[in-house]
């Protein structure tokens, strides 16, 4: 796999603090781009609400399996919370019962730590930690919190079978031969709790040896994209699989290929191309001379005044106020992409976004959504309907 095309060999040394881990490996696999975001730029997302739920159900799980009762680590009755963060972890003890006894017989451990140092799976070390093994049944296990069962990522019995991360995870710490064992359990944090286990049995040691293989040609692509300029972002690989995953890319006003700014791309080109003789244009936003520059002033028309949710988008972005004028009404639709450890550095792509959502609902905007609609297989009655949707609003003036 290349993420940087015709990238040359990294000449540089590796930085000690590049580091493969399962979530980097996953977030690779999802968007080679958001990694480099991520973990060469730093961008990294604050830890959400969900994440947090997440260690301390595993801190509760871990508990239980190392023989504490349920709820042992808080006052039931005075905290809430910590009651419900109980239930969802008892939901999974019809599976967890049985490996309590594994783990009190010496078979199986828990949070073990996976750790390969540099050039055993390609340039970068791996580390990680599994939240059970079972030595004597060649069984690896992990803990998920989701707010979906169902949620189309989680992947089914015949993919846990490939799945990189659990794979990697039996080469880190089983001896090769014999098939493994993979499983997820699953724990619902969303409604009434509920956990499913994801099991697939038998997988063949080749199968932990492709994903070896796997991994060290990420590795590989990592260290290439280790010394790469902040600025050239257009040239490292990128998917549209993350794009709208767990709520959104926390890259996408900064990413010159999320949605938003494709969007972005296709209104500056429409409005850029001389208009054609059948579109009704009002002077306030007619360009004069088919104007060849992007001229958000013009695109805007009269700026209105900032609503208290503009200000409150400005606000977290550090942008000016002259800048936050040209927001509403579009505010709340662009705050789905604005990320909220935005920065001063980002107004520029945020106000792009900014221009390509608003435009949505404007004169150039009826050509970008026949553009985007032709290029993604949507009918632009389609765009319009979501554009409505979403309160940006139809299209004032369309092309005929
Ligand atoms: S916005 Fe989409 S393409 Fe860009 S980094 Fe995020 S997931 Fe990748």
């Amino acid at each position: 796999m290349t993420a940087l095309a015709a990238a040359p060999a990294p000449t540089a040394p590796v930085p000690k603090v590049l580091r493969m881990s399962p979530t980097a490996l996953s977030q690779w696999g999802t968007c080679p781009r958001s990694w480099w975001y991520a973990y060469v730029l730093g961008h990294r997302a604050p830890q959400t609400a969900a994440m947090a739920l997440g260690t301390q159900l595993h801190a509760e799980v871990e508990r239980y399996l190392g023989g504490v009762p349920w709820g042992s680590a808080g006052s039931m009755i005075l905290d809430a919370r910590y009651r419900d963060l109980v239930a969802m972890a008892r939901a999974g003890e019809q599976y967890l019962r049985p490996l309590v006894e594994r783990v009190a017989a010496g078979h199986a451990r828990v949070e073990v730590k996976a750790e390969c140092p540099p050039g055993v799976v390609g340039p970068l070390a791996f580390s990680g930690r599994i939240d059970l093994v079972d030595d004597v049944f060649r069984l690896v296990v992990d803990h998920k919190t989701t707010s979906d069962l169902r949620a189309p990522w989680h992947p089914d019995a015949a993919a846990l079978a490939h799945d990189p991360q659990m794979l990697l995870y039996a080469s880190a710490v089983l001896p090769p031969g014999p098939p493994v064992h993979v499983a997820h359990i699953r724990y619902r944090t969303r409604g009434d709790p509920l956990a499913q286990m994801v099991i697939s049995p038998d997988v063949p040691w080749a199968n932990v040896e492709a994903a070896r293989e796997h991994a060290a040609g990420v590795s590989h692509a990592m260290a290439a994209l280790a010394s790469h300029p902040a600025d050239r972002a257009a040239e490292v690989e990128w998917s549209p699989a993350g794009c709208r995953k767990f709520g959104g890319c926390p890259h996408a006003a900064r990413c010159p290929d999320s949605p938003v700014n494709r969007a972005f791309r296709a209104t500056t080109a429409a409005y850029a191309a001389p208009p054609q003789e059948s579109h009704t244009m009002s002077s306030a936003t007619a360009p004069s001379n088919g104007a060849a520059a992007f001229n958000p002033m013009s695109l805007f028309g009269v700026a209105p005044k900032p609503t208290p949710e503009v200000a409150a988008v400005a606000a977290r972005a550090a942008m000016p106020s002259a800048v936050a004028s040209l927001l509403a009404p579009s505010a709340l639709a662009v705050a789905a992409v604005v990320p909220p450890d935005a920065r001063p550095d980002d107004v520029p792509a945020i106000v792009r976004a900014v221009a390509a959502v608003r435009a949505l609902g404007g004169w150039p905007g009826a050509r970008a959504a026949a553009s985007l609609a032709a290029q993604n297989g949507v009918s632009p009655e389609a765009l319009t309907h979501a554009a409505t949707e979403a309160g940006i609003g139809p299209a004032t003036e369309t092309p005929s």
